[in-house]
C-alpha cells in the first residue's frame, strides 16, 4: 500500500501560498499529515509541484504531476498511479491534520467488500473525493477521463464502480484548513485541546529519525579498528550481513514467457501437474522384453515383432519369447520391462540372441521418474537459470509469475568527470564508473536508471538524490563518500536520509556509504575504479540479490593456489588484489599479481582474472605461499 499525501495544490483561498507547508501548531501541515498516515502504509509519497526540496527533506518520495498545467487533485493521483510499485494508492489531502488512524483500513474493507475499482470517503452526508483507494490498473481509466478533458472527481466516479467508506463517526478526518481564519481556529483547538498531540507526533518522529541516523540496522556488531585513521570501521562480513538484514525484497509480481524469464526470480513455489515422464520409456537403444525372459544361464533367443519409436509407440502385442526394437526415450510396450543395449545383442537371422548377465527392469525410465504430479519443482525465491529454465519446460509451464526486476539508479559525483564525447581539460578525465556499474548491474537483471555526472555541490547532489529516490528501489552512487572538502554524498545522507555505516576494513573501497534516501537502499561507493568493482561485488551484488527476492544459493568460490610473486599487504584490512590465476599442467593453480595495485588502476583489473583475497591480519606474501583467490568467473 502507497499513501499518497495531496499538496500539489494551487493554494487559491491561502493567497497562493503552497498550502502543505502552512504552519499550524508549529509545524507544516504535511507534516501532521505524513505523520497521520505513516504507520498505515507500507510506502508514503507526496504529491507536490512547488517547493520540491522543502518535500523532499521529509525523506518520502515527491512526485510531480506529469500533465501540465494544474489540472486538479486527480492529476496528482494519476502521477502516482502511473509510477507506484504497490497493488494499492491511498490518498489524503495535505491539510487534514486530523485523518482518522484507520483511514487506510475503512477505504480498503469498503473497496473489497463490494467489489470496486475505487474506494471514497463520506462523512456520513456527502462524499470526500481526496480521500480514495485506488488500484495501480485504475490508471489507463483515469488518464483517458484526464485525456478527454475531464477535471472533476466527481463525474469521473460516475464512470467506476464506486464503494463508499463511511467516517460519520469520525469527522475530525475532514476538518480541513482553507483559509487563514480556519487555520487559526484549528490551531487554537488543536493547541488547547490535543497539544500533546502534535508533541507526541514530532517526538516521535525526531526519536525515529534519531535512531535512524545512527543505525538502521541490527546493532551488536564487533568493529575492528583501522589504524591511523580515528574510525571505527566494519568487517566486510559484518558489513554484508548487516547490510542484507536491512533489505526487504520487492514484493511487485508479473507474469512472463518461460522463455524471457533467465535470470528472473520465481514470485511463487511452482508445484508439477503432470509425471515427467509421463510414461515409461527407454533410457537407451536396443531391445525391450519382459524380464522373465532373460536366460538365468547361456542365451535366449527372441523374435522381434516391431519397432517402438520416441513417441511413436509400438502398438501390437509382445508376447512371451518375443521383443521389440526401442530407441532411447520410446515408450515401453505393455508386456514389456526390460532394456537390453544393441549393443549388447547378437543377431541370428531376423532374430534377437540375448546372453545371461542383464537384469529385469534394466535401462527403464520409470514414471515420473524426474518429478511427479504434485511435486514441487521450484521453491519461491528461485533464481531462474537455464536448468530451471528446461525443468519448468519438461512440466509444461509456457509462462512464470516471477518478482518485477528491483530498478537501480545510479549516478557518479566529480566535479573532474567529463562524458566520453566531450574535451577533457586540465584536471579532467572520463566518467568510467558508470560503465562498470552498467556493466555488473545488468548482468543481475535489474532495471538501471542512469542520471549521468553529478557536480560537487550540495544542491546538486540532493537533487540527484531525490530523482533517484523516485524512480529506484536502490541508488548505486561513486564518489563523493571520502572526507574531503567536496564529498556532498555522506552529508546528504546524513541530513536528509539514513545512514548506516560508511567504513569498511578492506582495501581498496574503504570507506563506503550504505543507507536509505526514502524509500530507496543506498550504496555510496568509492570514486576510486577498482575500489568500485572491488565493494560492487562485495556488497551491493549480494544485497541486490536480496532486494531481487532471490535465495541466493551459491558460495563464493574460493580457489586456494600458489602465490608466484611476493605481494605487499599491511595487516588491518583485507584485501583484495588483482592477479593471473592459471593451472599448470601437474594440476596445480598459480596466481601472480597482475601489476600495478592502485585502487584508480583499472589496467591491471582488466588483465586480471581473479581477486586474491589476504586476511585482515596477514602481512606481506612471499613467492610459494598459498593464497585464496576468488576467480571473476564466479562473480557473475
Ligand atoms: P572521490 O571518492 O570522489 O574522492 O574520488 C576518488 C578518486 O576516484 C578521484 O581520483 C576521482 O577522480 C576518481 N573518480 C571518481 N569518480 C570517478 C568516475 N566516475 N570515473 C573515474 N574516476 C573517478
Ligand atoms: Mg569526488
Amino acid at each position: 500500500m502507497t499513501g499518497l499525501v495531496l499538496a500539489g495544490g494551487l493554494g487559491r483561498r491561502m493567497g497562493g501560498e503552497d498550502k502543505g507547508l502552512v504552519e499550524l501548531a508549529g509545524r507544516p501541515l504535511v507534516e501532521h499529515v505524513l505523520d497521520a498516515l505513516r504507520p498505515q502504509v507500507g510506502t508514503l509519497w507526496i504529491n507536490a509541484n512547488r517547493n520540491l526540496d522543502r518535500y523532499a527533506a521529509y525523506g518520502h518520495p515527491v512526485v510531480s504531476d506529469t500533465l501540465q498545467g494544474y489540472m486538479g487533485p486527480l492529476a496528482g493521483v494519476l502521477s502516482a498511479l502511473q509510477r507506484l510499485q504497490t497493488e494499492f494508492l491511498v490518498t489524503a489531502p495535505c491539510d487534514a491534520p486530523l485523518v482518522a488512524p484507520d483511514l487506510v483500513s475503512r477505504l480498503y474493507d469498503a473497496y473489497i467488500s463490494n467489489d470496486a475499482d475505487v474506494a471514497v470517503a463520506t462523512d456520513g452526508r456527502r462524499q470526500q473525493p481526496v480521500f480514495l483507494l485506488l488500484r495501480a490498473d485504475a490508471a489507463p481509466a483515469l488518464e483517458s477521463y484526464l485525456a478527454s478533458g475531464g477535471r472533476k472527481i466527481d463525474t469521473w466516479f460516475s464512470q467506476v464502480r464506486l464503494a463508499e467508506a463511511d467516517f460519520s463517526d469520525a469527522p475530525d478526518t475532514f476538518v480541513n484548513v482553507n483559509d487563514p481564519d480556519e487555520r487559526q481556529r484549528l490551531e487554537a483547538r488543536l493547541l488547547s485541546t490535543a497539544g500533546s498531540r502534535s508533541a507526541a507526533g514530532r517526538d516521535q518522529r525526531t526519536g525515529a529519525r534519531m535512531t535512524n541516523a545512527h543505525d538502521p540496522l541490527p546493532a551488536g556488531v564487533d568493529p575492528c579498528d583501522v589504524p591511523g585513521h580515528g574510525h571505527k570501521a566494519l568487517r566486510l562480513d559484518e558489513a554484508r550481513s548487516r547490510i542484507i538484514a536491512g533489505i526487504t525484497p520487492v514484493t511487485g509480481q508479473e507474469t512472463v514467457a518461460l522463455s524471457e524469464s533467465l535470470g528472473r526470480v520465481l514470485a511463487a513455489e511452482v508445484r508439477s501437474t503432470v509425471d515427467v515422464p509421463s510414461h515409461r520409456n527407454s533410457a537407451m537403444d536396443g531391445y525391450a522384453l519382459a524380464g522373465g525372459d532373460l536366460p538365468q544361464t547361456g542365451a535366449a533367443t527372441l523374435d522381434v515383432v516391431g519397432t517402438s519409436w520416441a513417441g511413436r509407440p509400438f502398438d501390437g502385442a509382445v508376447g512371451r519369447g518375443q521383443c521389440v526394437r526401442i530407441m532411447t526415450g520410446a515408450t515401453l510396450p505393455e508386456a514389456t520391462d526390460t532394456v537390453v543395449m544393441q549393443e549388447h545383442v547378437r543377431f541370428d537371422g531376423a532374430r534377437v540372441v540375448i546372453e545371461a548377465g542383464h537384469h529385469a527392469r534394466q535401462n527403464v525410465r520409470p514414471v515420473g521418474e524426474d518429478i511427479r504430479r504434485g511435486e514441487l519443482a521450484l521453491g519461491a525465491g528461485t533464481l531462474l537459470r537455464p536448468a530451471q529454465l528446461g525443468l519448468l519446460a519438461s512440466l509444461g509451464v509456457g509462462e512464470v509469475v516471477v518478482l518485477r526486476r528491483p530498478r537501480v539508479a545510479i549516478f557518479s559525483t566529480g566535479d573532474e568527470l567529463r562524458s566520453i564525447g566531450e574535451e577533457l581539460a586540465l584536471g579532467q578525465i572520463y566518467d568510467s564508473n558508470r560503465y562498470t556499474l552498467q556493466g555488473m548491474l545488468n548482468r543481475l537483471q535489474v532495471e538501471v536508471v542512469d542520471l549521468g555526472v553529478v557536480p560537487d555541490t550540495r544542491e546538486a547532489t540532493l537533487r540527484a538524490f531525490q530523482s533517484a529516490a523516485t524512480q529506484a528501489d536502490a541508488i548505486v552512487t561513486s564518489g563523493g563518500v571520502s572526507v574531503g572538502e567536496a564529498d556532498y554524498v555522506t552529508e546528504t545522507l546524513e541530513r536528509h536520509g539514513q545512514i548506516g555505516f560508511w567504513k569498511v576494513a578492506m582495501k581498496p573501497g574503504k570507506p563506503i556509504a550504505f543507507g536509505r534516501f526514502g524509500q530507496a537502499y543506498f550504496f555510496g561507493l568509492p570514486g576510486n575504479p577498482v575500489s568500485v568493482m572491488v565493494t560492487f561485488y562485495q556488497l551491493v551484488q549480494p544485497a541486490l540479490r536480496a532486494l531481487a527476492g532471490a535465495h541466493d544459493p551459491d558460495p563464493p568460490i574460493l580457489v586456494r593456489a600458489r602465490c608466484e610473486t611476493r605481494l605487499r599487504k599491511k595487516p588491518g584490512r583485507l584485501e583484495f588484489q588483482r592477479g593471473v590465476l592459471e593451472r599448470g599442467t601437474d594440476g596445480i593453480y598459480t596466481v601472480r599479481s597482475s601489476g600495478h595495485q592502485g585502487a584508480g588502476v583499472l589496467r591491471s583489473m582488466s588483465e586480471a582474472n581473479c581477486f586474491i583475497i589476504l586476511p585482515l591480519e596477514q602481512g606481506e606474501v612471499e613467492p610459494g605461499t598459498e593464497v585464496d583467490v576468488q576467480p571473476f568467473a564466479g562473480l557473475v
